[in-house]
This record gives C-alpha cells, structure tokens and sequence, in this order.
C-alpha cells in the first residue's frame, strides 16, 4: 500500500503506537476501576509535551493542545468490558500479542483503539506547527462508557471543558466516518397482584399472570416498532423477568420485567414509555413503568446519578463536520471513505443526542472484533488513524461558525 503524505509523517509514532497500545492492554481497567488505565495516559501525554495534562474530579484524562477559539474534542473511553471466562481465549488477553500486523487484548478494538491514535494524532498536529492558534484540541479519555454510555463525557463537556464545538470519538469504524446509531434504554415494567396461600389461588391475584400477558404484547410490539433505512429498526427484547412471593406455596404479589429497548430515528424516551402503556394488557391500576438510574461512584469516588435513556442521534451527511472528517479521511487513506453509522451505542449520546453538540466518529479496529475473544487492532491502521486525527483540526479549522 501506498502511504498518503499526512501517513508518512505518522509513521514516527508508530512504534510508540505499538508499544503504548500493549501497555494499555495489559493494565486491567474495567468501568470504575480505570485509575491505573488514567494514569498511564496521563504521562503518555507529558512525555508528548502536551500544553496541559490533568484528570478532572470524575476521573476523566484530559490532554489540551492549541489555544484557538475553536474547541475540539478527541474522546475514546479509557474503560473495557471483563475478560469473561479465561479459557475461552486462545491467548492470554492482558499480555498484547503481536502478530500478522495486528495486536490483541481486551481493549483493543473497544476502546484504546481510539485512545492511541488520538493521543498521538493531536501530538502530530501540534508538530506540524500549522493552526495552533484556530484551534484549541481537548484528548479525552472519558471513564466508564461500558457501563452507562455518556456519563464520562457528560461530566467532562459539563464541568471540565465547557463551550466544545465539535467532538470526534475515536469508537470502532474499521476506518469509515460514522455518524450516528440507535439510542437504548432500559426500561423495568412492575406488576403487582395480591398475595394469598397457593392451595387456593382464586383469593388472590397472580402478578405473574398480570405480568405473562403483557410480555406477550411486547413481544408483538417489537414486530411493529418504527424502521428507518440508515439506522436501522427500533426493538424491544424483554432480557429479565422476576418475582416476589411470600414462600413456594403462595401466590405472587410482584413481578418485575426487564426491557432492552433500543430507539430508532424519530423515538424518544415519552413514545417509548407510551407504547408499553397503551398495549392492551398494561394494566394502569396495577403495573408501571420505570427507566432505571446508574449511580455507580467513579474511580475518583464521585456520583453523578443519571437515568439509564441514551438518545438517537444522527448528523447529516451533508453537515460541515462530517465533510471536514471525509476530507482528513481522504488525505489519510488516499481514497474516498464509507460513511455510515454505528450498531452499539456511544458517548455520542450524550454529545449529540443531549447537548447537541456535532459529533462523528473514526476509528480502526471493527465493531465485530468489540467484547469479543479477538479483540484486535491492526498495527498499519492505528497508524492511518494518527494521520486522520493529525488532519481533522486543520480540517475544522476551515468550517466558517454559523
Ligand atoms: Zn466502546
């Protein structure tokens, strides 16, 4: 393969890319645990001679370059999923394997695939010594993202950096630009019935039948819920079903589903909660329903309560920071990039679904190889991905403020 200019001038990062990614890979950190993962990129970014390095109160790492007026933010999540059973991996995935070109351990297609080559994609822009002064470029690594998508970011756009003007997330697109997915949200239904001894249910009123009917509406809920042709169908999956009984030998008096429900174009959280209301066995007497809340403390210690409804967000192709992403793309793989969208979820949610803020993403690595056995990423395409990241400044440099 021929290597577009900016691609040559990564290349000087590219060992650093290897040996940064296998580090990463081998300091554990799961979602509330990334103390170490944070530290580690911290003093990435000091030996990068970053302008300004530190980690905010919620635990996010936060490297600035630049001191224009324009605000970039570069965000990757710095947590991963658990490694899962041991033996179901052909390799020990806290070690970072090289082999074919490629590098293997848990997170390394979800999410430091975004993480190196934004580090050192905003430290190659700053050599270039073009447009410091347009620009001003935050590298975010936003701590708990497997665990309740946003929240990180949320606090870092909320409380640490504020006024952003567009933000580029460094997720899984095997090198296309994506721009938008479908949003989620987890939703409980709870039915509550009448307790009474189980030799003769007739006195009381099963929640458990209560609850039976409805999941049988869901499940035809799910047939009709909403298409649209670049995100895809919204769904509903009923993923948890429990109850509460006095003992073994008595009727029910709860029943609590579970509801994996995920948003299309034109969905929000009130339809979603109208449509479980309106089926025709949701009973408003005796059931209701409720979006779940995280509240997990960061690894700093901190609580930032927030309720599990992760908005749909799409950006239109034809918006200027989507083209300015096409055009570093081009110049970074030396052709025309796919444009589409993402099937898991992302920070984008918060970004763009609740603040609104333009917000795309690129990244190597592909959403397949993500929590999966082969998580990997390929050594040539991080490179690529440091090209991109090196451009895309000086290509939002050139989008006139409305
Ligand atoms: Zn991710």
């Amino acid at each position: 393969m021929n290597s577009t200019d900016i691609v040559k001038k990564a290349e000087k990062y590219r060992n650093d890319c290897v040996t940064f990614m296998r580090e990463l890979i081998r300091i554990p950190g799961i979602s509330c645990q990334e103390k170490e993962v944070a530290h580690r990129i911290v003093e990435e970014m000091k030996r990068l001679k970053y302008d300004k390095v530190w980690t905010d109160d919620y635990g996010n790492v936060i490297g600035q370059i630049g001191h224009g007026p324009v605000r970039i933010v570069f965000d990757s999540h710095i947590d991963t999923v658990d490694i899962g059973s041991r033996e179901s991996w052909s390799f020990d995935p806290h070690v970072g394997k090289v082999e074919d070109g490629y590098i293997y351990g848990r997170g390394a297609s979800d999410n430091h695939n975004g993480t190196v080559p934004q580090v050192y994609g905003a430290a190659l822009f700053r050599d270039l010594g073009v447009d410091l002064d347009k620009v001003t470029i935050f590298v975010v690594g936003s701590v708990q993202e497997e665990d309740c998508d946003g929240l990180g970011l949320q606090y870092a756009l909320e409380h640490s950096i504020k006024n952003v003007d567009f933000v580029c997330m460094g997720e899984a697109t095997n090198l296309k630009i994506y721009r938008g997915h479908r949003g989620r949200m987890e939703i409980n239904v709870v039915a509550k019935g009448v307790s009474c001894h189980g030799s003769a249910p007739d006195r009381g009123h099963n929640a458990v039948y209560r609850m039976a009917k409805l999941v049988n509406d869901i499940e035809k809920l799910n047939d009709r819920l909403q298409d649209d042709a670049f995100l895809g169908k919204g769904t509903c999956a009923v993923s948890h079903i429990s109850c509460e009984t006095p003992s073994l030998c008595a009727v029910p008096d709860l029943c609590r589903i579970h509801i994996d429900r995920r948003l299309t174009h034109g969905e929000d959280k009130a339809l979603a909660v109208r449509q479980i209301e309106e089926l025709p066995s949701f009973n408003k007497e005796h059931m209701r329903v409720e979006i779940l809340k995280y509240d997990a403390p960061s690894w700093t210690g901190k609580i930032l309560e927030t309720e599990k409804y992760f908005p749909t967000w799409v950006l239109p192709e034809e918006h200027p920071l989507v083209q300015a992403g096409k055009r570093s793309a081009q110049d970074a793989l030396g052709r025309d990039p796919e444009i589409s969208r993402w099937v898991f979820s992302t920070n984008g949610v918060f970004s763009m679904g609740r603040l609104k803020i333009p917000t795309i993403g690129f990244g190597p690595a592909t959403e397949e190889d993500a929590h999966s056995t082969r998580d990997r990423v390929k050594v040539d395409d991080l490179v690529i991905a440091t090209g991109f990241y090196a451009n895309l400044p000086r290509e939002i440099a050139k989008i006139k403020k409305a």
